[in-house]
């Protein structure tokens, strides 16, 4: 038996979007951007898939662009921002994915912003206030890059209220919702965000497709230049298959969107009864009230040698955790959201993520085993 606690970091396909994408590699030959009638096939799912993906955020369809996933779109946002928007600061907190925050640090080193990184509290939340009195002393045009849910620690920010605070100082505001989109409402004629980066692989979908949303009022210029598709935006020929996925994904998470996220939260509170009434000094990091996302826990283990074996030792019973972000998975570093919210750096902290398709008895017996290493 092989269990699956590593959902932040990307998910199983749901089986209806395997058919879709099977459907679509086997019917849909032609190019995108080809006139004839197989171009025409390939662009109406396209097509389709925009307008599924548009209703569900409150878009209109004009401002949804496929891109490869999420670090593109980040990527693209924050590096066309200063290119084609005149952008001259970048804010950003202290527990953005690697993709913004290095973005970002290379953008100041090659002297094209001055970078202005928000610390977090001990639960990984920003400080508005902070925010606010950033925005105030800057002088310029500020692009503002700010999370909507944590992958590491799940702290989620009020990205409602930062819209708002951007939309006053008059910034630009861009959310990374990867971690959200799907699990979350997201409306975008009520949310005062210009850009916003979502991954079809979070939700289900497939790998190496995702969109940005891009207001109509804030266009960016392309990051790669080459053909002319997503309106000259983003060049390259698109991934008809994935994007059909993708599509199919949103509409299956969406479907049940509530229902699941219930349903995944009362994984994770069991974990967190189970470990946090062991009397082993287990700890939960990030925001554990309201504002934290229902798939994601991260545990504190205490500080003992046999901490540092969980993971290793979980993955030889069967079961896929993750230790720190699975993003830079492989290279054992200090996680910059564990430093940010000082995590005492004697204790070792493990992800948990889930999935509607893990259950019950999946998580009591992650839990028997890590109370079994640890004591
Ligand atoms: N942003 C967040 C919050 C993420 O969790 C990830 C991936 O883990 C990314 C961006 C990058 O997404 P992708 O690897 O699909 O490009």
């Amino acid at each position: 038996m092989h269990i699956y606690f590593d959902n932040a970091s990307t998910t199983p396909l749901y089986p209806e979007v395997m058919e879709e994408m099977f459907e679509v590699q086997k019917s849909i030959i032609g190019n995108p951007s080809s006139i004839h009638y197989h171009g025409r096939n390939a662009r109406a799912s396209i097509e389709k898939a925009r307008k599924v993906i548009a209703e569900y955020i409150h878009a209109s369809v004009g401002e949804v662009y496929f891109t490869s996933g999420a670090t593109e779109s980040n990527n693209w946002v924050l590096r066309s921002a200063v290119s084609s928007l005149g952008v001259q600061h970048l804010v950003v907190s202290a527990i953005e994915h690697p993709c913004v925050l290095k973005t970002s640090r290379a953008l100041e080193t090659e002297g094209k912003i001055q970078l202005h990184i928000l610390p977090v509290d001990e639960n990984g939340s920003v400080d508005l206030i902070q925010l606010e009195n950033v925005l105030g002393a800057i002088n310029g045009k500020v692009l503002v890059s700010i999370m909507h849910g944590n992958n590491e620690i799940g702290t989620m920010q009020p990205i409602q209220e930062i819209g708002e605070i951007c939309h006053h100082y008059g910034a630009l505001f861009h959310c990374d919702a990867v971690q959200t989109i799907t699990k979350y409402p997201i409306n975008l004629q009520s949310l005062k965000v210009h850009f916003l980066s979502a991954s079809a692989h979070k939700f289900h979908g497939p790998k190496g497709v995702g969109f940005l949303f891009m207001r109509n009022d804030a266009i960016l210029r392309p990051l790669l230049l080459g053909g002319s598709q997503e309106r000259s935006v983003r060049a390259g020929t698109e991934n008809v298959a994935g994007i059909a996925g993708m599509a199919k994904a949103f509409q299956l998470s969406c479907d049940n969107m509530e229902g699941n996220r219930i349903y995944i939260q009362s994984l994770k509170d069991r974990v967190m009864q189970r470990l946090g009434t062991a009397y082993l000094d287990i700890r939960f990091n990030g925001n554990l009230n309201q504002h934290s996302l229902s798939h994601i826990l991260s545990v504190s283990l205490p500080p003992t040698l046999k901490s540092d074996m969980v993971v290793m030792n979980l993955d030889i019973e069967g079961i896929s955790v993750s230790s720190g972000s699975a993003c830079s998975a492989g290279i054992e570093e200090d996680s910059h959201v564990l430093q940010a919210i000082q995590h005492p750096i004697q204790r070792k902290a493990i992800r948990c993520s889930f999935s509607k398709f893990n259950t019950i008895d999946e998580v009591d017996f992650c839990c028997d085993v890590i109370l079994r290493i640890l004591s």
